[in-house]
């Protein structure tokens, strides 16, 4: 019952299957092959020794051996390749579905990646995409070995002998009980185990991520006790299921011995009675042995279909949660935008937070203007700035782009014109050269010295293999500041008209700063760009600034403006907030 259940909760996989229908049919008739060559031994060795046996015919004998022996290379053929096609099935199975797996993980919105943990969607993208491959490639081929068998078997036992065959459906009968039991138990077994080795792969992975400040702050103890109570917990719900499995194996184990038992003495009775022959009875015996290794499968099918079963519904957790920002039906593409921008009435809370963090904010930005955002700390400047290229969706009032509401457009085109730095320059490990480049179809080389000229990034020519060297996982085989010049190259590459760029000049010294200052300046003056400050030079970049307080636009104007007529801004831009923004009265 409860793996029949696991079957519909493969339903989903089932499309998966489509494309390898042509292998799937042959290790299904493979399966059904060998299932009939086993079943004619029984019958076989029924024949040998009532026939040829009994009545001395040697040459009858050998025959019967020559059959066995075809017979047993068939069967080997068979389940070579019944084996070798569910595995090649399966993994294809397995691949297409991680792939897709992958790709929806990429089209959820950034709010859902903020909600889940990173160990939690790997170890649903590796472990649990794993464990529906193996049911499907095991599991479901011996669930369906184990259905066929049992009926097989209980025709031919009925065609022996009916009530022989009756007594032993009704020795088997407890499977259903046991089953079921177990069903209830493990199902919430298999699910605390699979989300404890989520939250362990967590753990690994914010260590190897987090590595430099562990051993900074000596907090390796913490980091071991932290491992070692999950480790702890996920060892004993593992216990918990080990115990759970052995129990149901035990007891379906049990019930083929039974009806063994009730075999012996009933059909010995037969045969003494005349109404069995001994070479009947021992080819009953051979059907009852017959559903000796299916029982065992029956355990072992059981746990792993719940295991599919839980892992699924992990899958599902996910792959049902739809893309919010995604193009809508109708969505427009821009060819060439003219790097208009317009907040107009923007409202906006994080997922999961009652908090506005912007209010009522309005915001021209017009063509070539460079439009710089000042605030305190926490007041939301990255955030205004993740919504232009709608990382984020606005809940109150819209973004606008030459005019068009950026969720009209395309996401890809509305992207591919905003060149974007945040405060985190996140690399990738892969070469400088693809860091910069990110599958953009850049063509020329001067591009991309342009745009490592303006980041003031030369530092990578210098680099073992040049552009070719491989940064590592995160960028840290690279300096603070290098990390960030190569982030804003990457921003900068292929002059997109808009430049969305989140104080990317915090970790390069004065002097280099001063020169990457003079190339934007350059690079600014052709294209709109929206620039959170926090330094008072990068001032300079900015035509216009707007101070964000409360959520909102406070003041607009110009630096010069600013500092006459408002006196946060002087405050924020004075000296004290060079040494503690956090001290700025409201
Ligand atoms: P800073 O100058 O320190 O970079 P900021 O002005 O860029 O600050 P934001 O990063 O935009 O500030 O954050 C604004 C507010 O939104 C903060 O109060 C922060 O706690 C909250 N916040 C930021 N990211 C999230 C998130 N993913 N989920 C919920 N709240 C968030
Ligand atoms: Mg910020």
């Amino acid at each position: 019952m409860s793996t029949a259940l696991g079957l519909l909760a493969l339903r989903r996989y089932v499309p998966y299957l489509r494309p390898y229908l042509g292998l799937v049919a042959i290790f299904g008739l493979a399966q059904l092959g060998s299932l009939a060559t086993a079943a004619s031994i029984p019958k076989i060795i029924q024949y040998i020794i009532d026939g040829p046996a009994t009545h001395h015919q040697l040459d009858r004998l050998v025959q019967m051996a020559g059959v066995l022996v075809l017979i047993g290379l068939l069967e080997f053929v068979l389940i070579f390749l019944r084996r070798n096609y569910s595995g090649v099935v399966s993994l294809r199975m397995e691949t297409d579905l991680r792939n897709d797996f992958y790709t929806h993980l990429q089209d959820l919105q950034v709010a859902f990646h903020d909600n889940w943990q990173s160990g939690q969607l790997l170890s649903r993208a590796i472990s649990d995409i794993g464990t529906v491959r193996r049911f499907v490639s095991f599991g479901l081929i011996w669930f369906l070995q184990t259905i066929v068998t049992f009926a097989v078997v209980f025709v031919l036992m009925m065609q022996l002998d009916w009530k022989l065959a009756l007594v032993v459906v009704v020795c088997m009968l407890p499977i259903a009980y046991f089953s079921n039991k177990f069903h209830y138990k493990y199902k919430v077994i298999a699910r605390r185990l699979q989300d404890q080795q989520g939250d362990l792969t967590t753990i690994i992975e914010e260590m190897a991520t987090g590595v430099r400040i562990i051993k900074a702050f000596g907090r390796m103890p913490l980091m071991q006790r932290r491992f070692e109570d999950q480790a702890r917990l996920l060892r004993a719900t593992s216990l918990e299921g080990i115990k759970s499995r052995a129990l149901l194996w035990t007891q379906l184990n049990f019930l083929p011995n039974l009806s063994l038992v009730a075999v012996l003495l009933l059909g010995g009775f037969n045969v003494v009675q005349g109404t069995l022959t001994i070479g009947g009875l021992i080819a009953f015996m051979n059907y009852v042995f017959m559903l000796t290794w299916p029982m065992d499968a029956i355990g072992w099918v059981m746990s792993m279909s719940e295991e599919c079963q839980t892992a699924s519904e992990r899958l599902n957790e996910v792959l049902d949660s739809r893309p919010e920002i995604a193009d809508h039906p109708g969505a427009r593409t821009l060819e060439r935008s003219r790097g208009h921008i317009e907040l107009r009435g923007v409202g906006f809370k994080y997922p999961k937070s009652d908090e506005w963090i912007l209010r009522d904010v309005n915001l021209v930005i017009e063509p070539g203007e460079t439009v710089g955002i000042v605030g305190r700390t926490g007041s939301g400047k990255t955030t205004l700035a993740y919504l232009l290229p709608r990382l984020y969706d606005v809940d109150e009032g819209s973004v606008l782009m030459d005019g068009i509401d950026v969720r009209e457009l395309k996401l890809r085109s509305l992207r591919s014109h905003i060149g974007v730095a945040f405060e985190d320059p996140i690399l990738f490990s892969a070469s400088v050269h693809e860091n910069l480049v990110m599958g953009r179809p850049i063509t020329s080389d001067e591009e991309l010295k342009r745009a490592i000229d303006i980041a003031q990034a030369g530092f990578v020519w210098d680099l073992p293999w040049g552009l070719e060297t491989r940064v590592g996982e995160q960028g840290y085989t690279l300096s603070g500041g290098q990390r960030q010049r190569l982030a804003l190259a990457r921003a900068v590459l292929g002059g997109p008209p808009v430049l969305v760029l989140d104080d990317p000049l915090s970790s390069v010294d004065v002097h280099t700063e001063a020169v990457i200052e003079e190339a934007l300046a350059r690079v600014l003056e052709g294209v709109t760009g929206l620039l959170v400050v926090h330094r008072p030079s990068t001032l300079a970049l900015a035509n216009r600034v707007a101070l964000l307080d409360g959520g909102t636009i406070v003041a607009q104007g110009t630096h010069i403006e600013l500092m006459q007529s408002n006196e946060l801004y002087r405050a924020l831009l004075s000296q004290q907030y060079e040494r503690s923004a956090e001290e700025v009265p409201a």
